[in-house]
């Protein structure tokens, strides 16, 4: 047993006992975590509110060898996720990011500090004044290219030559991952036939470092909404439950 020390999301809480919980959080240097916060549910909890969805804290962690639980046994609330009190629509986008987070994490909890940081920037923008649908778009195409999981939209993925991106529509195979050339489209199956501009986004979109997502309109938000909810799906082999809480088309809001 290894106590430890690191900042953490917390992803889910379920109740455990009358007044203990079990938390999942996605933490700094650990990777994603399960673990037993007892005394949690009490009135006057020693988590002193740490504990609540997408909450970043500081925590102390007891981390068993085997396949026990681990045991939380200090949260320090550094920032807490305020989405609930802004709109519907945003507090979705946080549970939406919380699920896929933790579904992307959940064989081998091997930590990332570029899906860490990731999350906390969509944290924010969610929590803030940026766009939450477009926050949520690039968290997913940037987490998927950390993960090693990015749809290829230049190099077509059956030979890697680089596909003609100034035709209208351009190829794309879900279940290869990304765009085909002509040569190799007719020796695939199921191909989807994905607007430019739509690639040219989910492009842009893989890069989370460059602040608030801009150019990419409103208009291709449904389009992009569709392609990147089934490469999710694709990768995850299954559909997060609160995806159907996103827009399928972009609303005002
Ligand atoms: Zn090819």
């Amino acid at each position: 047993m290894a106590t430890e020390q690191t900042e953490a999301i917390v992803l889910r809480l379920i109740e455990f006992s009358e007044t203990s919980l079990i938390a999942t959080l996605y933490s700094r240097d650990l990777g994603r975590i399960s673990a037993i916060a007892k005394g949690a549910r009490r009135p006057k909890s020693p988590f002193d509110g740490a504990l609540d969805l997408l909450a970043v804290c500081r925590i102390v962690v007891i981390c068993k060898s085997s396949d026990a639980l681990d045991l939380l046994t200090e949260a320090k609330l550094q920032r807490r996720f305020r989405a609930a009190s802004r709109s519907l629509l945003r507090l979705n986008c946080g549970y939406y990011v919380a699920e896929v987070l933790r579904l992307w994490t959940d064989s081998g909890a091997t930590a990332s500090h570029p899906l860490y940081d990731l999350t906390l920037r969509t944290i924010a923008a969610i929590d803030g004044t940026e766009d939450p649908l477009f926050a949520v778009l690039r968290f997913e195409l940037t987490g998927l290219r950390i993960l090693g999981h990015a749809p290829a939209t230049r190099d077509c993925v059956g030979c890697g030559t680089r596909v003609d991106t100034a035709a209208a529509r351009i190829p794309f195979a879900y279940h290869m991952g990304g765009v085909l050339c002509p040569a190799c489209r007719p020796r695939q199956r199921e191909v989807a036939s994905i607007r430019r501009e739509v690639l040219q986004a989910c492009t842009r979109l893989q890069d989370a470092t460059g602040g608030p997502v801009e150019g990419v309109g409103e208009n291709l938000y449904r389009d992009l909404r569709a392609v990147v909810s089934r490469c999710v799906c694709t990768h995850l082999g299954a559909v997060p439950r609160t995806q159907s809480l996103l827009p399928t088309k972009w609303v005002s809001h």
